[in-house]
């Protein structure tokens, strides 16, 4: 096991590796921005370095200014986190080169899943149900570009190769608008991803978000653990996760879950990943796979027994899978809310010092947010100020406990969407389960306020 490992992240997820650190006997190094010099998670660290400047681009996103944190403080091994540089291949092939272990996939693993047309032939390769659409990239040639849309039927959606975070993405629904969508999509990626590949795939009209998440070793060891059900959507931006996901049949999911571990296997795929897939009519369709440990990991956690964070650490040192899939029970349901520091309904960040924090409690109710009372919020970063997990026997008991949470959590000073998750915890068609991915935008579009 590593003696010392750097967490080049910050908010609930750097404080989340610090506890798995803690766990597992392994001294945490913790960086910080300026804006972040009053994080708990940094006075409480056994050692901190400041990597810059608030913005980003000056701090977690600088790799000399991280890989010579890892230097200075002689860690072994750097934990992305996610967002930030935790995708970025060309990060992880430097930490590296660098000599350090890069807790997450090799460079060439992210490579191929960042671009989401190589990703898409690598799976299907390894036999996983894309959606249908364009063979690879869209050519330029307007004759071809028709022939794939009318071969693949309207609507459709161009997407960028090289998109993420929900944009770059535009649906089409008749052969005249296409070409045009076609060139802006291009035009746009080209600007936001440096990278002006598009493709083409069918647009699905009522599809649930569903993703399965994989652990792998470096021994060939892969397992899956059940599924998630992401699709509380707010422009393509999940809010709401939990596990199981409601009425889809167990024999559908462990088919599923099958063909992502032989695909894991067959592409020598190391650490954690999320497998996300659009589901319609009893059928699973591939879009992406996240190269890295997900926000609604816990859900999983809660449900399997299984601590992600501590395992990714020990597969990175070369342990091997301490449990094999026969051992991966699931047990009753998890539920998340993201707590966002934002205008509940028209969505402004709210930035500013938290005047009060009191965070909820009692059986089967779990708490990941790095905030605290008289904690300012910096306006540089994420809105997501932390989460809120609860894990019941049912969905029903899971509910319930979600409610009561809700009502006991105080947050004052600053705004967050903590009402518009109390509305929706008693929403008829949330509770009912399976709601798909336009489902809060509908919600939203029809709420008084
Ligand atoms: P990103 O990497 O930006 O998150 P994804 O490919 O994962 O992009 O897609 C994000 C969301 O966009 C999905 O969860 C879904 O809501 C919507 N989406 C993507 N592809 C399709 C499709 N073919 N049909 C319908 N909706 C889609």
């Amino acid at each position: 096991m590593f003696k010392k490992i750097l967490v080049a992240n910050r908010g609930e997820i750097a404080l989340r590796i610090q506890r798995a650190c803690r766990e597992l006997g392994v001294k945490a190094v913790m960086v910080y921005s300026e804006a972040d010099r009053e994080a708990k998670y940094v006075k409480l660290a056994e050692e901190a370095v400041c990597i810059g400047p608030a913005p980003s681009p000056q701090s977690y996103l600088s790799m000399p200014a991280i890989i010579s944190a890892a230097e200075v403080t002689d860690s072994e091994a750097i934990h992305p986190g996610y967002g930030f540089l935790s995708e970025n291949a060309d990060f992880a092939e430097r930490v590296e080169k660098s000599g350090f272990q890069f807790i997450g996939p090799t460079p060439e693993s992210i490579r191929i899943m960042g671009d989401k047309v190589s990703a898409k032939q690598a799976m299907i390769k390894a036999g996983v149900p894309c959606v249908p659409g364009s063979e690879g990239e869209l050519p330029d040639d307007p004759v071809v570009i028709r022939r794939t849309a009318k071969s693949v039927g309207y609507p459709v959606i161009i997407k960028a190769a090289g998109g993420g975070g929900g944009r770059g993405m535009r649906v089409v629904h008749t052969e005249a608008a296409l070409i045009n969508a076609v060139q802006m999509t291009k035009a746009e990626a080209g600007a936001a991803f440096g990278n002006p590949a598009v493709y083409m795939e069918k647009f699905l009209q009522n599809p649930r978000h569903i993703e399965i998440q994989i652990l792998a070793d470096k021994h060939k060891n892969a397992v899956y653990l059940g599924e998630r059900d992401c699709s509380m959507q707010r422009r393509h931006q999940k809010i709401i996760e939990e596990a199981p996901a409601p009425g889809i049949p167990r024999k559908l999911i462990e088919k599923i879950g099958e063909r992502c571990v032989a695909a894991v296997k067959k592409i020598g795929y190391r650490g954690a990943g999320t497998f996300e897939f659009l589901y319609e009519n009893n059928e699973f369709y591939f879009i992406e796979m996240n190269t890295r440990v997900q926000v609604e990991h816990p859900v999983t956690e809660l449900i399997t027994g299984v601590d992600i964070v501590k395992t990714q650490i020990m597969v990175a040192a070369g342990e091997k899978l301490p449990f094999a899939q026969r051992d991966v029970v699931l047990r009753g349901h998890s539920i998340e809310c993201r707590v966002n520091a934002e205008d509940p309904y028209k969505f402004v960040p709210s930035p500013g010092r938290i005047t009060m924090w009191h965070a909820p409690g009692g059986p089967g109710v779990r708490v990941d947010s790095h905030v605290y009372t008289n904690y300012f919020v910096p306006p540089n970063y994420d809105s997501m100020i932390g989460k809120i997990i609860v894990h019941g026997d049912t969905r029903e008991q899971a509910l319930a406990r979600m409610r009561t949470a809700l009502l006991e959590t105080v947050v004052e000073g600053i705004n967050t969407n903590i009402p518009l998750h109390r509305e929706l915890m008693v929403d008829a068609k949330f509770m009912a389960g399976g709601t798909n991915i336009h489902y809060l935008e509908e919600w939203l579009s029809h709420h008084k306020r």
